[in-house]
């Protein structure tokens, strides 16, 4: 599992940095955080295939995180997609993409939905699969936005089938109750427990996406023990004054969340334009929290 960045630029793309996407990629599928103007390019450009995203979670309908999303949609129609895709944002979300269906005349050809979030106090699930549960809470920006948490459902352990062969475990539908849990009973009536041929389950694994916003409690609680934290920092703590107006975080406040939230890695990502030279931003963060780097397009981070 590993999520790429696509775009680390806040309000407008600057030369290297384009405006905030975020693909995590998972086995059979992609999860998608935020589609700003030249998303759909730039998945095509790493060649992931665009088909394969199966959720979208916007944050909010500022331009610069969801002009991208009705090309992007409109793009996949070009990919044979059939299965479904679910997309997840703020209230509006839906209308948006009705009046682009309507008059920009593009029509998805395979199944979607869209889940629109109200205010959300406390982090919630607001989507899951048999695999994974997306949790979203409400940040503090000038519009309404949404941090969003992915979690891992915890698998089953590893089968040893060859050790399940010597024990005398048929090839079949046993070696599958075992994994699932369950004890077998052999034809010759010895019974075989899970624990003595399935390995330890893997611990699950979280990523919390959070932008746009001020510093947050709400965001701490989001992103609570996660293994990545993607955080924003528009600015240095300088013009903390600027943030607090604009509704944005400092990279002292992505490190104070990261800190507050005891995750084990942030990156630090949505840059003004006026920062060329981003090292300051990192010590900054770093300063209050250790295990910190710079989010650049097309870095890619390993989760767990
Ligand atoms: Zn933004
Ligand atoms: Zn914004």
């Amino acid at each position: 599992m590993e999520v790429t960045l696509l775009g680390t630029s806040s309000a407008i793309p600057v030369p290297g940095r384009n405006l905030s996407g975020t693909v995590l990629v998972l086995d059979q599928e992609y999860v998608l955080f935020d589609c700003g103007e030249g998303t759909q390019f730039s998945i095509r450009k790493i060649q992931l295939h665009p088909s394969k995203i199966k959720t979208i979670c916007i944050t909010h309908l500022h331009g610069d995180h969801s002009f991208g999303l009705p090309g992007l949609l409109s793009g996949i129609n070009y990919s044979n997609k059939s299965d479904h895709l679910t997309v997840i944002g703020p209230k509006g979300l839906k209308e948006i993409l009705d009046v682009s269906q309507k008059h920009q005349q593009f029509f998805a050809d395979f199944p979607f939905s869209v889940i629109e979030l109200d205010f959300i106090e406390t982090p919630e699930v607001v989507y899951e699969t048999g695999k994974f549960q997306i949790s979203a809470v409400s940040l503090d920006h000038r519009i309404p936005a949404f941090g969003y948490r992915f979690s891992e459902k915890p698998g089953s352990g590893q089968l040893n089938a060859e050790l399940a062969g010597k024990l005398g475990v048929p090839k079949g539908p046993l070696l599958g109750d075992l994994k699932e849990g369950k004890p077998v009973r052999l034809p010759d009536g010895r019974v075989i427990h899970p624990s003595e041929v399935v390995g330890e389950p893997r611990k699950p694994r979280s990523f919390a996406y959070i932008t746009d916003t001020r510093f947050c409690s709400r965001s701490v609680l989001l992103a609570a023990n996660t293994d990545l934290l993607m955080h924003e920092a528009t600015y240095l703590a300088d013009l903390a004054m600027k943030a607090d107006e604009t509704g944005h975080s400092t990279a002292l406040d992505a490190g104070k969340v990261a800190a507050l939230a005891g995750v084990k890695e942030l990156v630090l990502f949505h840059y003004s334009a006026r920062y060329m030279d981003l090292s300051p931003l990192l010590r900054e963060a770093s300063g209050v929290f250790g295990t910190v780097s710079l989010g650049h397009d097309f870095k890619t981070l390993k989760i767990g």
